[in-house]
């Protein structure tokens, strides 16, 4: 096997893994940087966020307005210290992708503009119409390029992380174009791999969000924080997932069930709120408008369609002319996908799952509890989204997070040299024997793609947007089961170059071992809390639960569950309302 030796290896090339690789670049231009994607960087999904990032930039707004609205969006469950790292910082990461070329939406008189977003008191949301992922991840892609210090592996996927000495000091990577297992050794690692949308049947994330980052971390002894906060966004479209941002929302769509019923007006989705709205309606926060449309499908008020039951989005007294300069790309995604031009006609959406709250446990500096391991972005947990992310703080925590995972990462790679070749090469061995034995075994029978469906349809019905004791403990049986049926899977393609059937098997298995941890997570949570919602336990649970989940991995058996305190500095639980605060 070749080795590969670096300082710093950075597996993800999406918006945390670019802002990573740009500060160890900027910081110590001395220290040598393997970027490794399984795709070109560009196709990362942060290329599909439409929406937007969030910052403070207008007179009217604050940064306690800000760090309110996340908190309480996040049902208490955020680290506030981190979030309030989060927010200050926020304004200055946007300001510098302004100066590396990044084209924001402007007002007529040259000023940055913003939007609102669901369970935002205030308008600050940056966007590029609705290609703000776009316009972002090329950005930050045009800038890592004069970096001479950053080295691509692009197509390369990465297995397994290499721990010698207590310290994570590498990775291993099969470059596909040839089937070659490669060995990544540094002296510090930084996972930026994104979420894990796909282990769900309906959703809006890329094929590529398969959980790898955080298998890796949870197999090699790292937790998985907050697992079981899964957060559904309410307006995919039926049948692909894709997403119609909240932009839609944001500029004025409105959502009406089958008599044409603006139905969001008979939930409580925040108090009446001075600003522009009266409530909060559409523009009330994700997990909300998601329950909502469980509860008019209960009532039978949904639209039946044939991609199922769907709620329909109306945004029609928009005009065609707001709709082409604010929102093109929904009308294009729409006109093809279930032929509605939302100029003239409903469109019919549906909740699908969109973002894992959860991820690999870091503290504020992204660093994980194995030294030398850090990890930004979807697959990582610091956490500022608590039970519940914010629309556009996402991209904004690639940026803050990616960059601060960078930092401590090349600080630690400077101050701790490479340990014995040996005993990495011995673990690189390990890890591509684990490949090879995909290749060994023979026909079982067993088929991956009926592994993958098995494990879509007992999440979706066992632990999406309501849960039950019965539901879950039925989830977990059945992914204890599709785990134990993966360990006699085998491959039908055994070739070397470009084998997708060798990538799509490991990326089933990482996805079982998230499903699993999740699964038990959402099991042994007894409350419910922003996205976390148990039709046996309907209240929040502060007494018992106001803690984050650590679910650790013990091979076959069940995961280990543990639990660890919320940093609580200036905002004590209370009602979830707009602002946050004490109400
Ligand atoms: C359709 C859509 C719209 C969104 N809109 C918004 C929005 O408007 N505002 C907002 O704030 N958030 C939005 N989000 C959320 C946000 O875009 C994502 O959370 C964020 O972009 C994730 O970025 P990331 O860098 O963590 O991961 P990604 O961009 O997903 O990148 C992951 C990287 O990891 C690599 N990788 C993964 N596994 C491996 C492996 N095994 N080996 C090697 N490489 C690997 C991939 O190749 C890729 O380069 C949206 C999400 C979706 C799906």
């Amino acid at each position: 096997m070749e080795t590969i030796k670096t300082d710093v290896v950075i597996v993800g090339a999406g918006g945390a893994g670019l802002s990573a690789a740009i500060a160890v670049a900027e910081q110590s231009p001395e220290l040598k940087i393997a970027l490794i994607s399984k795709v070109y960087p560009m196709r990362s999904h942060t290329v599909a966020a439409e929406g937007g990032a969030a910052g403070v930039i207008k007179p009217d707004d604050s940064m306690d307005d800000h760090f309110h609205d996340t908190v309480a969006g996040g049902d208490w469950l955020c680290d506030q210290d981190a979030v309030d790292l989060f927010i200050e910082q926020a304004p200055l990461e946007l300001t510098r992708l302004e100066h590396w070329g990044c084209p924001w939406s402007r007002e007529k008189n040259g000023k940055v503009a913003v939007r609102p977003f669901g369970g935002m008191k205030n308008e600050r949301t940056w966007f590029a119409a609705d290609k703000s992922g776009f316009h972002i991840l090329h950005t930050l892609f045009q800038t890592s390029i004069k970096y001479p210090s950053i080295k691509r592996y692009d197509e390369y996927y990465s297995t397994d992380l290499i721990v010698s000495e207590g310290r994570c000091q590498g990775v291993t990577a099969i470059e596909m174009r040839t089937g070659l297992m490669q060995l990544f050794q540094a002296r510090s690692v930084i996972i930026a791999a994104g979420g894990a949308g796909w282990m769900f049947p309906f959703t809006t994330n890329g094929a590529i969000k398969t959980a790898d980052g955080m298998a890796m971390a949870y197999r090699a002894g790292v937790p998985l924080k907050d697992m079981e906060f899964v957060q559904y966004h309410p307006t995919g479209l039926p049948g692909t997932g894709i997403l119609l941002t909240e932009g839609c929302r944001g500029e004025g769509g409105i959502l009406v069930n089958k008599d044409g019923y603006r139905y969001l007006q008979d939930y409580e989705l925040g108090p009446p709120d001075p600003w522009p709205r009266k409530k909060a309606m559409e523009l009330g926060p994700r997990d909300r408008l998601s329950q909502a449309f469980w509860h008019e499908q209960q009532k039978g008020r949904t639209v039946s369609s044939r991609w199922g039951d769907v709620i329909h989005l109306d945004m029609r007294h928009l005009g065609e002319k707001k709709i082409n300069e604010k929102l093109p790309l929904v009308r294009d995604l729409a006109s093809s996908y279930v032929g509605a031009d939302p100029v003239h006609e409903l469109v019919p959406v549906r909740p699908v799952v969109h973002y894992m709250m959860g991820g690999i446990h870091t503290d504020i500096d992204a660093a994980t509890p194995l030294p030398g391991l850090y990890a930004a972005g979807e697959c990582a947990c610091v956490s500022i989204n608590g039970a519940n992310r914010l629309g556009s703080n996402s991209l904004t925590e690639l940026l803050v997070f990616g960059r601060r995972a960078g930092k401590h990462a090349a600080e630690h790679a400077r101050s701790n040299p490479n340990s014995s070749d040996s005993e990495i090469s011995q673990k690189g061995t390990e890890a591509r024997q684990r490949v090879t034995d995909l290749f060994l075994r023979e026909d079982s029978g067993e088929n991956i793609t009926d592994l993958r469906k098995g494990m879509n349809e007992t999440l979706e019905a066992g632990a999406g947007i309501y849960r039950t004791q019965d539901s879950l403990q039925e989830t977990c049986n059945t992914i204890d089961e599709l785990r134990q049926r993966y360990t006699k899977v085998h491959l039908g393609d055994k070739s070397n170059v470009f084998n997708t059937n060798l990538i799509y098997t490991m990326e089933v298995g990482s996805m079982l071992e998230a499903a699993h941890a999740m699964a038990y997570s959402a099991l042994n949570r007894t409350e419910s809390r922003g996205s976390h919602q148990r039709l046996d336990h309907p209240d929040r649970d502060d007494e018992k639960f106001l803690k984050h989940s650590l679910a650790y991995y013990q091979g076959e058996g069940s995961p280990r569950l543990d639990y660890l305190d919320v940093v609580i500095t200036r905002s004590q639980p209370g009602q979830r309302v707009y602002g946050g605060g004490e109400k």
